[in-house]
């Protein structure tokens, strides 16, 4: 009596901690924050100090060395940086701000930011500066980022300094500078650094292949258009689960009966709730000149996108990171979580961050938007060639570009993205570059028939280029190409700089290229159409039109030579190798020190991240699963031995289910107890191997395979405990508002 009156109350209490989770969370009404201006116009960008506000606030000298640095990238004399920082300083404070702050972007895929106050004091009196030192440069201490041994013991300074290429901002009362971030010797600690330098390679390198069309051409820019993918849990069931809490997945978790296999969530009805959230984190967005253009809800529950217009590469990325910022902040109004993670919940999508990439010359032509006339589909054509010739390259360090533990668990998973790249064109521009390929030498000469019949039936292919291939990691999109692969939680710029460098490389080739034809005597067009015939010839094995996930196209890329990414410490390798390291080092965009010290960066991460979850997993058995398997295990044996007490020995026909079900809840405790011995085992022995690729090695191989192992067993521990008992909110709970 005395053990039944004790378990009633333990039955109580973890009825009522999940309980109390979701009774909150059905507590949680639509409402909106913000007042609804139907015109944003009136407020777009107001919290964004851009050139022509800046104009009012400080003499024409300095505003032109600013303009000049903003745009054509000048260095900025210092000699104005007090007066520039002034200006700042005095719009900031008409704005209601009180500190300022570098915002800079460490190897963490998130910002960085110390605030500083305005206000200062001298002689007992206070008064507010901000001065251009302070303005051009910070001093955060960079042994406190991930540096890769890039900081030597005895040097622990980093710097973060203005970068002029992205506006100043105002958030939560303070002016946000942006801000690149380096060593005291001068090395790269972030990803922006790398990011700009490829910039101006790729600049560099495809002006000198647009001057073979137009002279006038002088510099390229990159634009992009950056998908942002996530899901949104409430705020109390977010609380209730440590897993989600501490690394953004549920590391245990049984399916949901119902998830995504009637296909209704994919652009239905926005939920109430959620359209309210949407709307007011857009009017945060629109603030900061962030140009949103849509939202929707994504395939898995609970799962939606936003996407930006597309802009100035900078600044799409930098405002990628202020929106995942904000998403966050207007989030927890509406109690909610926003979940970045690439694969939060399994057996639903995983969430990605689409990249939309083309490139524009300074005349303002997308060199990637074939052209009405013969010349513009030829450097169409030139465009598109070189970028087939560095995917087919580089394809393997492009996809170890996004490569990430948490990405790791939505990559080549048998949904988007697959493991290994390639490259999608649509049927019509595939079919052109077949037939460029069949072509003969006499063919290719620009007088014949069968090149102006190719080059001149371009322009017809795009209106109706639609049959897009959503099974494809890297497809063409009419103008630009998405790249798929990138994971919802990344800071772009590490993809982006990687595949801005490959194309440089390319690129350089193509002219250099037709420069060694046309010296030798052949002309223009047919110099550029036999560089074209010869770049997709070497690039032919990365294009593919089929299903991305087949099990066919694996066996064929691996036949074509393509190398998939299997494990993701594996594939950072890539980094190691000699056409990677000259790749980044010829362009001057990392020297190899820097190159390795990114190697180091990336598999401590991925070590410390699955340390955390395998600590979280490990946890929330013993303290969670467990006693709820036991304290119901219990209640069996006591509702047995009742049974045993009124039947006797016939007591069996009156109890078997019950014994069974104890039977396989002992097992599975079992299991559970055993496996997170081995796992704690697995981290052990992991941890003893110095060299850190070779340990991160082994946390993919031997920690993640007894995770999968715990795993099974607390899953099916939920599904066999009473529903009333379980203490973590469930899946069916989590997905679905
Ligand atoms: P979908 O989901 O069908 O790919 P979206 O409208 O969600 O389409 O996103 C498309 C993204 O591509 C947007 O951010 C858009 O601004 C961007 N985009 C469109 N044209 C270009 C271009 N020429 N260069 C880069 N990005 C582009
Ligand atoms: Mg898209």
């Amino acid at each position: 009596m005395y053990l039944c009156a004790r378990l009633d109350n333990f039955f109580q209490f973890m009825a009522t901690f999940r309980k109390r989770a979701l009774d909150e969370a059905a507590s949680h009404q639509p409402h909106r924050f913000y007042e609804e201006k139907a015109s944003v116009s009136e407020y777009f960008g107001q919290n964004v100090l851009d050139l022509d506000k800046m104009r009012g606030y400080m003499s024409q000298k300095a505003f032109e060395a600013v303009q000049a640095s903003v745009l054509h990238g000048a260095k900025l004399d210092r000699s104005l940086a007090d007066e520039i920082a002034e200006g700042m300083k005095e719009w900031a404070m008409e704005m209601g701000a009180t500190h300022y702050t570098h915002l800079f972007q460490p190897l963490t895929d998130s910002t960085a930011e110390k605030h500083e106050a305005f206000v200062s004091v001298a002689d007992d009196v206070a008064f507010e500066k901000f001065k251009g030192t302070a303005l051009v440069q910070q001093e955060p201490d960079a042994s406190s980022f991930p540096n890769g041994g890039l900081r030597n013991t005895f040097e622990a300074r980093g710097y973060s300094a203005w970068d002029p290429s992205s506006p100043v901002f105002i958030m939560d009362g303070t002016l946000c500078i942006p801000s690149v971030f380096v060593s005291y010797t001068g090395e790269a600690l972030d990803t922006k650094v790398p990011h700009l330098k490829s910039l101006s390679a790729l600049s560099e390198a495809a002006a000198s292949v647009a001057q073979l069309f137009d002279e006038n051409v002088k510099s390229v820019k990159v634009n992009l258009g950056i998908e942002q993918e996530y899901f949104l849990v409430d705020e109390a069931l977010y609380n209730a689960r440590p897993d989600l809490m501490l690394s953004g997945r549920t590391v245990i978790g049984h399916t949901s009966a119902k998830d995504q296999q009637l296909e209704d969530h994919y652009f239905g009805a926005i939920p109430s709730r959620v359209s309210c959230f949407m709307k007011d984190f857009e009017t945060e967005a629109y603030k900061l000149g962030i140009m949103l253009q849509t939202r929707h809800n994504e395939v898995a529950p609970n799962q939606f996108e936003c996407a930006p217009m597309f802009c100035d590469a900078t600044k799409a990325i930098d405002q990628n990171m202020m929106l995942m910022i904000i998403m966050q902040k207007v989030a927890h109004k509406h109690h909610l979580k926003v979940i970045f993670h690439e694969k939060p919940f399994d057996g639903v999508n995983g969430s990605g961050k689409h990249c939309n990439w083309s490139v524009v010359t300074d005349t303002g032509v997308n060199l990637l938007s074939p052209g009405k006339t013969p010349t513009k589909n030829l450097q169409f054509l030139s465009f598109y060639a070189s970028v087939l010739k560095a995917v087919h390259k580089h394809h393997y360090l492009l996809m170890a570009s996004v490569a990430s533990l948490s990405n790791s668990y939505r990559l080549g998973g048998g949904e988007a993205p697959p493991a290994v790249m390639s490259v999608f064109s649509g049927s019509t521009l595939y079919g052109i570059f077949k037939s460029i390929m069949e072509m003969g030498d006499a063919e290719v000469s620009s007088h014949s028939l069968e090149s102006i019949k190719v080059v001149n039936s371009l322009p017809e292919i795009f209106p109706d280029n639609t049959d897009r291939n959503r099974t494809s990691p890297f497809a063409f999109t009419g103008n630009r190409f998405e790249f798929r692969a990138v994971g919802s939680s990344q800071n772009v710029a590490s993809a982006a700089y990687v595949l801005n460098c490959i194309v440089a490389e390319s690129l350089k080739e193509f002219r250099a290229e037709v420069d060694a034809l046309e010296a030798a005597g052949e002309d223009r067009s047919s110099a550029v159409m036999s560089t074209v015939r010869k770049f997709v010839t070497a690039a032919k094995d990365i294009m593919f039109e089929g299903n991305g996930y087949s099990r066919e196209w694996e066996i064929e890329a691996a036949s074509r030579g393509l190398r998939a990414i299997k494990n993701v410490t594996e594939a950072y390798e890539v980094y190691h190798e000699q056409q990677t390291v000259d790749l980044f080092g010829k362009l001057g965009v990392l020297a190899l020190n820097e190159v390795e010290a990114r190697f180091e960066i990336l598999n401590e991460t991925y070590v410390k991240k699955l340390q955390i979850e395998a600590r979280i997993i490990g946890d929330m058995c013993l303290n969670h699963v467990i006693p709820a398997a036991v304290r119901y295990q219990n209640i069996l044996i006591e509702n047995v031995k009742g049974i045993k007490e009124i039947f006797g020995k016939d007591y069996l026909d009156y109890c078997s289910s019950e014994i069974e079900t104890l039977k396989k809840i002992s097992k599975y405790i079992n299991s559970v107890s055993a496996d997170v011995e081995s796992l704690v085992e697995a981290r052990k022995q992991a941890n003893k191997i110095s060299n850190i690729a070779l340990r991160a090695k082994a946390y993919s191989r031997d920690v993640k395979e007894m995770m999968d192992k715990v795993r099974i067993s607390a899953d099916n521990l939920e599904m066999l405990i009473d529903d009333e008992m379980w203490p973590l909110p469930k899946y069916r709970e989590l997905l679905f508002f």
